[in-house]
């Protein structure tokens, strides 16, 4: 069976990830979107928000699964099974990125491969990055993101707020 994960933050996820998820669908017998979770790093949502998001946007998907995971990417692989890494290219800087990352997991991963797809000309501009600075910034970042989160985005970070 030929699992390939997905790894990413999905802070939010966005319609650029959908399209990468649909498109890898069949390449694979399953597709298991993996939150990498990094103490280090600041998401505007929190983990449990996100997750919910993906496991929305993913029931109209068969054969994919909704999971989270702490430290190495790799090392989550070999613990699940699964033989391949998907990951999306926008552009060269994402290409130079991912190159060594991918080298790196080959080689952590006991030779996992990283597939990539090249992003359809009407995504490659997006990336969650741009839609938390619209959504910090106050501007409607729904062309971007799947209904799901477009429907939800403000109350969960009014939640946020409260919490802080
Ligand atoms: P990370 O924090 O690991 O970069 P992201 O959630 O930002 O995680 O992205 C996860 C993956 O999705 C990356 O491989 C990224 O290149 C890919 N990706 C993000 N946005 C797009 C898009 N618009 N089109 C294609 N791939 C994308």
């Amino acid at each position: 069976m030929k699992i390939a994960v997905f790894p990413g933050s999905f802070d939010p996820i966005t319609i650029g990830h959908v399209d990468l998820i649909r498109r890898a669908l069949p390449l694979f017998d399953k597709v298991i979107i993996a939150v990498g979770v990094n103490s280090t790093k600041k998401n505007l949502f929190p983990l449990e928000q996100r997750l919910e998001w993906l496991r929305q946007v993913s029931v109209i998907f068969p054969n994919v699964e909704v999971d989270y995971f702490e430290k190495l990417t790799a090392h989550y692989c070999l613990r699940i099974g699964a033989q391949y890494l998907l990951r999306g290219l926008r552009n060269g800087s994402d290409f130079d990125y991912e190159k060594t990352i991918s080298q790196l997991n080959h080689i952590v991963g006991n030779g996992i491969e990283t597939v990539f797809l090249i992003s359809q000309p009407e995504y490659s501009h997006i990336s969650s990055t741009i839609v938390r600075e619209i959504i910090v910034g106050g501007g409607d970042p729904t062309p971007f993101i799947p209904v799901e989160v477009a429907q939800t985005f403000q109350s969960a970070l009014q939640a946020r707020d409260r919490n802080d």
